[in-house]
């Protein structure tokens, strides 16, 4: 028989299991370093479930230093593998043997659906198969009792976000940028020949990845396995639809398959098939790419690093607060919030999903993918459309301006493409406001048709022009009549700051020139996140990968070298870049100007710089936004710490610049631009059919879209520094302190 194992004391254990997904590795950091910062102990399971079933030096204690250097690293540094034993009564039951033996009450699983019901199994079962690990004599009575069960928290990790209880699983959006990414390149290379692609992107019971990558890119169809094609004539309506295309002026067609679409009857759809019916349909040679492997692999993106990072930080804060016997939680995020829900209810919806999917139940499906699926899939259908519904005979055909304001933000075109083929499709005239409002006051106004923005989905800048000209003076006289000359019935100014302000002074001349008395609407627009009203802002995204990619580059710069980097952000006044940047690339210090910086500050930064590197670290990384203080500016920073730093480390500055605000938009960018662009075209019409002046701003406020008043914009700013008075994301703070550096244990301040 064999000997009892000797209990450990308690600890906590976190392994990756299934498919891996970018962003696991962000999430392994913050559980080892939270728990660290909490007191606890910790260990890694390596390989996923087959490490919990085989034990032994699968079970490795993590130290601060053993998660440094792994935020940019794409899978997982711990290791996955599918563990056909688990799925054995034995398997599972070594696996509570091994737990019971290292020592471990606590355990995060970060996996896909089958990990998380693998998991979820384990804890149902715990006492069955301590009793029989009792009654085989492989574990004592009074080892058993020492550990009365086990408390467990799930994190979905899959790239196909196809599990029930969060928004988005880890990998997810990482996943879409790779696609898009691929797609952008097809479509250069489409559009140079007159050619058609089919892509195939992964996703075997959800079309995620497909339908946001097809609203993304402005494909022209997509195969999803919640939505089959109506009948069996798909083949013909999709080569009807693609020469439509051609004939309105595309010079690309792209098809989106998902590797799980299927047809009516649950027959596959697969995308050699899409591929051979449009080569019959259209007579012409129709390229296939099936990207695989890649949608999986690379760099996680800005988001799946804080994204995994907060849920990561939250499963220990939940498993520690939990008592042995408290249901297993799922950790997720909902409306841009952390929010858990028991992992049982999870397991249960997410198999219901798969399930409707294959039973044929597609209305089912689609509403337990949640509402912005199908809504996605709503404005998609339209913006795919070749040519605008005609208009009805009876209807009143607004005239709808739409300008810039501010600096250009990535996701700006995208808006416009979408605002401009939403109106057009509703039956109204779209106007183009050229050069901002220096434009407006010139009278440069253009009708826009519906190839007019064609390919502006993908494409960086800002085509239709921008300045940040605010009005004064004459100018209100000038575009008052420019706005009675053209008729124009509504406007949407898509920018920043300027955006705001310019409306809110139109607000303010309406009793003198009537002409304002007109809906407007803002759309939030800058990489600064600034605006009031909204938790995000278009453009905000992709600023910040762009910092991700940067930093990770000057990271790489200094291998072998003591030296540490002092990066400047953008932002103005506001710290979302700065703080966001510093959480995704590691950095151990970031200063906002919100926060501000004193001398006392730099001074305990320097010695924790100098304590830092004579413990062995080779590498230090600081954020600072361009406006934290006028006096301690960045090339005074990087002076000091170099001065001060002696021999022991160099201090080398970057000034991101302007980079942060081009190169083409994020799929995220993409998507809220599109979403909030529908949301104000759909207002503005309302309003201006209603004869309702509104002056409002849109915004994304937990998830969701809402309208505020500008009339409420004075008491919403802090005017003087451009930013709202409530920022949501300085909540975060904490957070990055603590994954930042290791509280009070010196001798573990090797760090990144
Ligand atoms: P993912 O977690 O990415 O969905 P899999 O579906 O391959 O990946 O599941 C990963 C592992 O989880 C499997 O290898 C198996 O060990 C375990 N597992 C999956 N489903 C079950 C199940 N129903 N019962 C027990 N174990 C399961």
């Amino acid at each position: 028989m064999p000997a009892a194992p000797a209990i450990r004391h308690e600890r906590l254990a976190i392994l990756t299991s299934g498919g891996d997904a970018p962003g696991m590795n962000p999430a392994i950091r913050a559980v080892v370093r939270t728990a660290l910062d909490r007191g606890v102990e910790v260990v890694a399971v390596s390989e996923g479930l087959r490490g919990l079933v085989s034990g032994g030096e699968h079970f490795r204690p993590m130290d601060w230093e053993s998660v440094g250097g792994i935020l940019h690293l794409g899978g997982t540094v711990i290791g996955s593998a599918r563990c056909p034993e688990f799925r054995s009564l034995e398997g599972r039951q070594a696996a509570v043997r091994n737990l019971i033996e290292h020592g471990v009450s606590r355990l995060i699983v970060i996996g896909g659906d089958g990990s998380l019901t693998a998991a979820h199994l384990l804890h149902r079962e715990w006492h069955d198969h301590v009793a029989a690990l009792i009654a085989a004599g492989r574990l004592s009575t009074h080892d058993a009792e020492a550990r009365p069960g086990i408390v467990l928290t799930g994190l979905a990790g899959s790239i196909d976000n196809d599990f029930y209880g969060t928004d988005m699983t880890i990998g997810a959006d990482t996943a879409l940028h790779r696609i898009t990414q691929a797609i952008d390149a097809l479509s250069s290379t489409a559009a140079s020949h007159q050619r058609t692609f089919v892509v195939e992107v992964m996703g075997r019971n959800c079309g995620y990845l497909a339908l946001m990558s097809a609203l993304a890119t402005g494909a022209d169809a997509v195969f999803i396995p919640e939505q089959p094609p109506e009948d069996d004539e798909w083949p013909q309506r999709l080569c009807d639809r693609l020469r439509a295309g051609r004939l309105a002026g595309r010079r690309d067609s792209i098809v989106v398959v998902a590797e799980g679409a299927h047809d009516r009857h649950g027959r596959p759809i697969s995308s050699s098939e899409v591929r051979d019916a449009l080569e019959r349909g259209l007579a012409e040679e129709v390229r296939l790419t099936i990207l695989g492997h890649v949608q999986r692999g690379g760099a996680p993106s800005a988001f799946d690093r804080t994204m995994s990072t907060l849920l990561g930080h939250a499963a220990v804060e939940q498993v520690l607060a939990a008592e042995s016997g408290d249901p297993p939680q799922l950790i997720g995020v909902r409306n841009n919030r952390i929010q858990q829900l028991p992992l049982a209810h999870c397991v249960e919806q997410s198999e219901a999903a798969t399930r409707a999917i294959a039973e044929g139940r597609h209305a089912d499906a689609l509403r337990l993918r949640g509402g912005s699926f199908s809504d996605n899939l709503e404005t998609l259908s339209t913006l795919l459309r070749s040519l605008p519904s005609p208009p009805r005979p009876d209807q009143r055909r607004l005239r709808i301006a739409v300008l810039h304001s501010g600096a250009p933000a990535p996701g700006m075109n995208t808006a416009v493409r979408a605002a401009v083929r939403l109106g057009l499709d509703a039956g109204h005239v779209m106007l183009g406001v050229r050069n901002g409002l220096a434009g407006l006051l010139e009278g440069r106004i253009d009708e826009l048709g519906w190839m007019s923005v064609r390919g502006w989905t993908s494409r960086g800048g800002c085509e239709l022009g921008i300045n940040r000209k605010i009005p004064t003076g004459h100018d209100y006289y000038t575009i008052a009549r420019t706005l009675e000359d053209r008729r124009v019935d509504a406007m949407l100014i898509i920018g920043g700051w300027t955006a705001y302000e310019t409306a809110f002074r139109f607000l303010g001349k309406r009793e003198a020139f009537p002409a304002f008395n007109i809906p407007m609407l803002c759309l939030p627009a800058t990489i600064n996140n600034n605006l009031p009203g909204s938790e995000l802002s278009v453009g905000a995204d992709t600023a910040l990968n762009s910092i991700v990619e940067a930093v990770d580059k000057i990271k790489q710069s200094a291998v072998a070298s003591n030296r540490c980097f002092v990066v400047e952000v953008m932002g103005r006044y506001c710290g979302y870049l700065a703080l966001m940047g510093g959480l995704s690339t590691g950095a151990e210090r970031v200063y906002l100007h919100e926060e501000g910086v004193s001398l006392a500050d730099l001074k305990a930064d320097l010695d924790h710089l100098v304590h830092g590197f004579k413990s062995g670290k080779r590498l230090g990384l600081i954020i600072r936004n361009e406006e934290t203080n006028s006096t301690y500016t960045t090339p005074f920073m990087a002076r000091l710490f170099e001065e001060e730093g002696g021999d022991l480390f160099e201090v080398r500055q970057a000034i991101l610049g302007h980079l942060q605000q081009g190169g083409s938009p994020t799929p995220f960018d993409r998507i809220l631009a599109t979403r909030l662009a529908k949301r104000c075209i759909n207002h503005l019409i309302d309003e201006a059919t209603h004869g309702r002046a509104s002056a409002s701003a849109i915004g994304l406020d937990g998830g969701t879209t809402r309208i505020i008043d500008l009339r409420d914009l004075p008491r919403m700013v802090d005017a003087e520094h451009q930013r709202p008075l409530e920022q949501w994301w300085l909540g975060l703070r904490p957070i990055a302190r603590i994954l930042a550096q290791p509280g009070p244990r010196p001798s573990m301040a090797r760090e990144l």
